[in-house]
């Protein structure tokens, strides 16, 4: 088995893998620490990562990002409308109920749930790092933002399910941040009543996280987090965007913002003149054909961009001071404060943590891209048998508070009707033993106990469990259940099983006293005693089996289609360069070794295979099309290929007897 971590970023993916020697973040197809989370469709295929950035360009309108923010979210949501629509180029639909695009494949529109982009983008990281490792991949921590939902986290687990993944845990991203931390630090301190506090703080491209961290030797506790989730590198981009549209339009009389390619093409630029100015006082705009086949060129200084972004630099400190006061701890408790995410790298961003931590030194001893990616791959690799990592204990909490609801029993009146089973900041996984009091069967129904803490337009409701076969007990008038709940290590929420409990009295040997008043009794003593389990049915909001099965097949057969069609160009870039190759060859290297017959036999076979190649029937044509008719010129060409290698080894074999004579 393989030991994977992701970080799923919204701009960027990253993949770390655990090999013997430690962990390394792996290189994608084009040699890229970090893969674009993009999904191109087109008439002839998907293109996923690289290509679908490569693609992106010319096919805007089918290209799909914003995955990691839209997974598990309803289209009806307000914060779709709100934040991310202006980031999303294709068309967004609803797809049973969940957010999902329309976009043009094969030649048709074609829907699909962000749960299915992410299986696909998942099975893409997957396939990067199975050639790595040269086996297949299965077991996987996905790091995720410490503020999804149940709902988001359960629609993770069914990408990741459907990319044909074993995902061990889904880790929320800062705790991930805060384990590669904690297990690479040999000075922890001894003493649990005295840790170090950390303050860990990621500014990505569209999210903002703050988490206040415990570490001790062995150990790490995560005390609060807080979140900006709405504050990230591209609502950078977005205003600067806007400062350039107006900019244009005074100058060039071109209105940017009526043309979604325009827009696209500018932001592009955006981004590269914001990263410029990280480093540099002043940068230049130079935007090709942005519009009208205008090239629009600027330039803006640092001291300006930092005024068009003071609307969201006023925010920095925000999640830094509820973090602190979540925790209980003020600044001076701080020992370190350290700096992951891109967008860290904004100067003013980073001015301002530290102005709020009063000057206190920010710290970067992680790798400001790869830490989420890094402590996912150690989360794997000790949930994972394969490798023996140190123990690293990871106490991670709930964000929000979840509540149980029941109808009251009739023989009960006084009953409640709820109780908050985990309060926020609960612990990580933990389990709770519910007791009822009950007279036949019952319902729960699990929610979130504050509705105003989630996104908005998060349906508040969890699940819903059943408990069957309940029968009075002979004994007395009601039945005691015991159900038990869990937060499991994904953050998620399940009802596991029921069981009734009887009092029974039984006769046992109590002891009394000690030495020589020791007495031994014989007495009859009130013990809780397991009866029997219930049958239960729980329902909660990820996807039922059989949804998830035919998304998979679905999955499956996209993937072996956009593999074929790979090869099949491989095939056809192969039929092609043994033309033009066979043909300059036969001319200079192969001529001594060729007859005239069997020269112009193959050159009139290789014409051939070219004019195939330019018809219509060549350009588009099967795999086997191509590799029958390679096939074909090789049987031709080879033979003249070994006598050439023949009479080249013949002078080097003889030089090497020389030698050892
Ligand atoms: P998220 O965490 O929101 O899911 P992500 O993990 O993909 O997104 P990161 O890779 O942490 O995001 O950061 C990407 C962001 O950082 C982009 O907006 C990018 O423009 C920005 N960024 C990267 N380098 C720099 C730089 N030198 N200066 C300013 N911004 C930068
Ligand atoms: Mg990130």
């Amino acid at each position: 088995a393989s030991v994977v971590g992701i970080d799923l970023g919204n701009l960027s993916s990253k993949i770390g893998v655990a090999r013997h020697r430690g962990i390394d973040i792996i290189v994608n197809e084009v040699s890229n620490r970090a893969t674009p989370s993009l999904i191109s469709f087109t008439a002839r295929q998907r293109h996923i990562g690289e290509a679908a950035k490569t693609a992106e360009t010319s096919n805007f309108k089918n290209t799909v990002g914003s995955l990691k923010r839209l997974i598990g979210r309803s289209p009806s949501d307000p914060e779709i409308e709100e934040y991310e629509k202006k980031y999303i180029n294709a068309q967004l639909v609803d797809v049973n109920g969940s957010a999902g695009v329309k976009v043009n494949y094969l030649g048709e529109p074609t829907e699909f749930s962000y749960t299915q982009l992410v299986a696909a983008y998942l099975g893409k990281l997957r396939d990067t790092a199975s050639s790595e490792l040269k086996q297949a991949v299965s077991d996987v921590v996905i790091a995720v933002p410490g503020w999804y939902t149940d709902i988001q986290r359960r629609a993770m687990l069914d990408a990741a399910n459907i990319a044909g993944l074993n995902p061990l845990r889904l880790i929320n991203d800062t705790t991930a941040v805060a384990l590669g931390y904690g297990i690479t630090k040999a000075d922890l301190p001894e003493s649990a009543d005295e840790p170090r506090h950390v303050v860990f703080v990621d500014v990505g491209h569209s999210n903002y996280s703050v988490s206040v961290v415990a570490f001790s030797k062995g150990q790490l506790t995560v005390k609060s987090t807080a979140y900006d989730r709405h504050f990230g590198g591209r609502d950078f981009d977005y205003a600067l965007v806007q400062h350039f549209a107006k900019e244009f339009n005074a100058k060039y009389k071109i209105d940017v913002l009526s043309s979604p390619k325009a827009v696209f093409r500018l932001a592009t630029g955006c981004e590269r003149l914001k990263k410029v100015l990280s480093a540099n006082a002043e940068a230049p705009i130079n935007v090709e054909s942005l519009m009208n086949d205008i090239d629009a060129s600027s330039s803006l200084k640092r001291d300006e961009f930092e005024k068009l972004t003071d609307h969201l630099l006023t925010r920095v400190n925000n999640p830094l001071a509820e973090a602190l006061e979540k925790a209980g701890l003020t600044k001076e408790q701080v020992d370190a404060v350290e700096l992951v995410g891109g967008s860290t790298r904004i100067p003013a961003i980073k001015e301002r943590i530290q102005a709020f931590f009063d000057g206190k030194t920010l710290s970067t001893t992680l790798n400001q891209d790869e830490a989420i990616a890094r402590g996912a791959t150690f989360a794997c690799a000790s949930l994972s048998p394969v490798f023996r990592v140190r123990e690293f204990a990871v106490h991670d909490v709930a964000s929000y508070p979840i509540k149980v609801q029941w109808e009251k029993e009739a023989g009960n009146p006084d009953e409640d009707t709820e109780l908050t089973v985990f309060p926020q900041n609960n612990p990580i996984p933990s389990t709770k033993i519910l007791t009822f009091y009950r007279q036949g069967p019952f319902e729960l129904e699990a929610q979130y106990a504050e509705p105003s803490q989630l996104p908005k337009g998060t349906n508040p409701w969890l699940g819903k469990f059943t408990i069957k076969n309940v029968e009075k007990p002979a004994s007395g008038d009601l039945a005691c259940v015991k159900v038990k709940a869990r937060l499991n290590l994904h953050g998620i929420v399940n009802f596991e099983s029921a069981y009734i409990v009887e009092e029974v009295e039984k006769e046992e040997i109590v002891t009394t006293g000690e030495g020589e008043d020791k007495v031994e009794e014989k007495k009859l003593v009130k013990k809780i005693q397991r009866k029997g389990d219930c049958s239960t049915v729980g329902q909660y909001s990820g996807l039922v089996k059989n949804v998830v099965d035919d998304l998979t097949e679905k999955e499956g057969k996209m993937h072996s289609e956009d593999k074929l069609v790979m090869e099949t160009e491989d095939r056809k870039n192969a039929l092609e360069e043994y033309v033009y190759e066979m043909r300059g060859k036969l001319e200079d290297r192969y001529s001594a070794y060729v007859q005239s017959q069997e020269k112009s036999d193959l050159l009139s076979g290789l014409q051939e295979a070219e004019d195939w190649l330019y018809s219509e029937e060549g350009e588009d044509a099967t795999k086997s099309a191509y590799v029958s008719k390679l096939d074909a010129l090789k049987t031709k060409g080879d033979p003249i290929v070994l006598r050439w290698k023949e009479s080249e080894e013949r002078p080097k074999a003889a030089a090497s007897c020389r030698e050892i004579l």
